[in-house]
């Protein structure tokens, strides 16, 4: 991503900017001491979000032009610090007397002053800080936590930097962990489904399942889904191990129907590339047809987020499920920004109001204000509506009082391994506590 030939990273000066290298600086830290306390320093790693853009549109030397502009207003605002070139699109400050505080108010006033030079791009710079801890360190070291917080920010509208710490440290250990081991756990069956029961508001029985993945790692223990996920989607994996997921649940399905036991419809959860990556409604087909379950007992969860892909198929794809006699549920509502314009494109069955709304429940009166206009504007439609995320009794009685038809959240159950159904069948699996196919068809009607 380069802007055109420039020297090389470990030469002194970049030919382009006039600013020393990153790769040299830190040299010459290494062979004098006394050439710059970075230990005691401050790393702010700087990068051009669709950089890109601009030399495809301004050729070459219309990049070099907004790298030197970028140069400018960093010397600028950091007067008296290091401003250094790390090569591509990337530039450092290296300080030594400035707070986070102080760093976070420069980047505003970048970004302000560089929307001058974005000729219609919006070019969002964004940013990584690492803060020295005084003890010496390897300075490549220092500098991928300031980019490595860099990238957390990425593709984040609302956020411009991230300060590197512990926790971000162990998130990335985590991913680097799944990236090398999918396969292994993939294989050796590390893989398991843990269904979270989903409750009728009115009569408090069981009436569905949503089958939640983890990652049983021997040398680690549970991995979440929150972490794994996210790298699957990125190498593009994500798709094997949601037909894993599909194939167990339908297992599991005719394991209960062949047992006797109640049994109800399962979610499972999609991911946007699903679509992309298989032929999605072939695999949920298949599985189906392997293990001779009813349709109406597959539950296709798609998070709003999928939508804001601007990918054709999906809309046509969701439709077909449907017709098929699939549910096709809308996961997470409410989160995104075109929340509305998916209800009035697309068909679902029911609603999931993202539990952010819940969080906040106790915090501002406007989160039940919202809450129950996303009920009210769903029934209008003719959706039903699912709260999940609830813990407390207060929630449960605010979200029936309002008609919000299912509940799924800590305060019933949370998600459990199927051998804790298996070992409490009789109370879990019993007309007692599971809602009947008459019942259920009398209040979806
Ligand atoms: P999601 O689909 O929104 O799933 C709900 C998440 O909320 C689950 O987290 C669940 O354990 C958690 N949860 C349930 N009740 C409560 C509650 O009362 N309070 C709180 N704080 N949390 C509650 P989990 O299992 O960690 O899954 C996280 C996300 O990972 C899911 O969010 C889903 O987007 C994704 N995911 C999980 N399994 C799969 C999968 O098999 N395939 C795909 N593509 N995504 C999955
Ligand atoms: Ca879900
Ligand atoms: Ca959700």
């Amino acid at each position: 991503m380069g802007a055109g030939p420039s020297t090389s990273i470990f030469e002194k000066e970049d030919s382009i900017t006039g600013l020393n290298f990153v790769a040299w600086f830190f040299a010459q830290t290494q062979k004098d001491p006394n050439f710059y306390p970075l230990e005691r320093s401050t790393i702010t790693f700087f990068n051009v979000m669709n950089f890109k853009t601009i030399n495809q549109r301004f050729s070459y030397q219309g990049g070099n032009e907004y790298l030197c502009r970028f140069r400018d207003e960093l010397q600028k605002l950091f007067e008296g610090e290091k401003v250094l070139r790390a090569g591509a699109d990337h530039l450092v400050v290296i300080s030594l007397n400035l707070s986070v505080e102080e760093i976070a108010l420069r980047i505003k006033l970048l970004n302000k002053a560089m929307t001058s030079y974005e000729k219609g791009l919006r070019n969002q710079i964004k940013a990584g800080i690492y803060i020295a801890d005084g003890t010496p360190q390897q300075p490549i070291v220092m500098m991928d936590r300031a980019s490595l917080a860099c990238r957390e920010v990425h593709g984040i509208f609302n956020r411009e930097y991230a300060v590197f710490d512990e926790e971000l440290n162990k998130k990335h250990e985590q991913k680097q962990y799944v990236l090398e081991h999918f396969d292994e756990a993939f294989e050796k069956g590390f893989f398991k489904v843990y269904y979270q029961p989903i409750y009728r508001t009115l009569n408090k029985k069981v009436c569905g399942y949503e089958a939640l993945a983890r990652w049983i790692d021997p040398n680690r223990g549970m991995i979440s889904p929150l972490i794994f996920i996210e790298v699957l989607e990125k190498v593009h994996l994500i798709h094997k191990l949601d037909a894993y997921i599909i194939d167990q649940v339908c297992k599991n399905l005719r394991d209960d129907i062949d047992g006797g036991y109640a049994y109800q419809p399962i979610s499972v959860n999609l991911s946007r590339l699903d679509f992309e990556l298989s032929d999605i409604k072939k695999v949920v087909d298949n599985a189906v047809a392997k293990y001779n379950v009813p349709k109406e007992y597959i539950v296709l969860e798609v998070t709003e987020s999928a939508f804001a892909s601007d990918q054709e198929s999906l809309g046509d794809i969701i439709h077909c499920f449907r017709e098929d006699g699939y549910q096709v549920w809308i996961d997470d509502f409410g989160s995104g920004y075109s929340s509305f314009n998916n209800l009035q494109t697309y068909d679902f069955d029911f609603l999931k109001i993202d539990m952010n709304f819940l969080r906040n429940f106790d915090k501002t009166p406007k989160s039940k204000v919202i809450i129950a206009s996303i009920v009210d504007l769903a029934k209008k439609l003719g959706i039903h509506t699912l709260a999940e995320g609830v813990e407390t009794e207060d929630q449960y009685e605010y979200l029936k009082s309002i008609g919000c038809e299912l509940i799924q959240g800590y305060y019933f159950a949370k998600p459990m391994p199927i051998e804790d159904f298996y070992n409490k069948r009789a109370e879990l699996c019993s007309f007692e506590t599971n809602e009947t196919p008459a019942e259920r068809r009398y209040y979806d009607d």
